[in-house]
């Protein structure tokens, strides 16, 4: 089984093209979707089409809920705010509906899912620092947690009473240990690399990786400028910031 986790797809339909073509081709049999499959990009109908023609096993984001009206954007930038503002009107009925539904976690394969985080998944925290991974580590009991929201890739381990946090590549998962991984955005990555990223997870194997995938950027920034998003929604992309 190789299950490839999505997160924070914020409307990039080539980014997610590029992801799904690329984990295909990795051999993934399976895909999680970790929320904000909208917000940010002009294309959220063909993006959240995509998501449910996958399959995926799929929890909301705070973008989605913003988009279906569940949350109101004031804690929201104003860049996000538009943003929402804007999707909200250009999804369809029924992908509102369907986002409105999500679940706000998952347990799948041993290991849960959720967007932001797991002691309050409907607060939308994020968990960026060792001080935080230590309150978050004691919030569930399975040997993994998924996590997006932060857009910034990368692993907490914890063994014993000590945690430490790696982004490698390429993780081994270990037997008595508990893993907290953000798998990054595949939309609107936020960490310097402009490329999209993703996670392959193989339970079996007790292997985790982090991969990254170029994309065509420029089509994105160009849908992005002709949907009257903002343009700092565009130029960031290909800053990756
Ligand atoms: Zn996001």
């Amino acid at each position: 089984m190789r299950i490839a986790i999505l997160s924070d797809v914020h409307s990039n339909l080539e980014a997610l093209n590029a992801v799904v073509e690329h984990a295909t081709s990795q051999g993934a049999d399976q895909w999680w979707c970790l929320g904000d499959i909208v917000g940010y990009g002009a294309d959220p109908d063909a993006v959240v089409d995509q998501v449910r023609k996958l399959g995926a096993v799929t929890v909301a984001g705070n973008h989605d809920w913003a988009a279906c009206g569940l949350i109101s954007t004031r804690q929201f930038n104003r860049h996000a705010a538009q943003a929402a503002d804007w999707t909200s009107k250009h999804l369809s009925a029924d992908n509102t509906a369907w986002l409105a539904a999500l679940p706000l976690v998952e347990r799948r394969e041993g290991a849960l899912l959720v967007h932001a985080t797991p002691s309050a998944p409907s607060e939308w925290h994020y968990c960026m620092m060792i001080e935080d991974a230590l309150e978050e580590m004691d919030a569930f009991t399975e040997a993994q947690c998924f996590i997006g929201h932060s857009h910034y890739p990368g692993a907490f381990e914890k063994e014993g009473e000590d945690i430490r946090y790696t982004r490698a590549a390429e993780i081994r998962l270990r037997q008595g240990r508990k893993y907290l991984v953000n798998v990054g955005s595949v939309g609107q990555p936020r960490d310097g690399d402009p490329r999209a990223a993703y996670a392959l997870f193989e339970p079996g194997q007790g292997l985790l990786r982090h991969v990254r995938v170029t994309y065509d950027v420029e089509t994105a920034q160009k849908k992005i400028l002709a949907a009257g998003l903002p343009p700092f929604l565009a130029s960031r992309l290909a800053a990756g910031d």
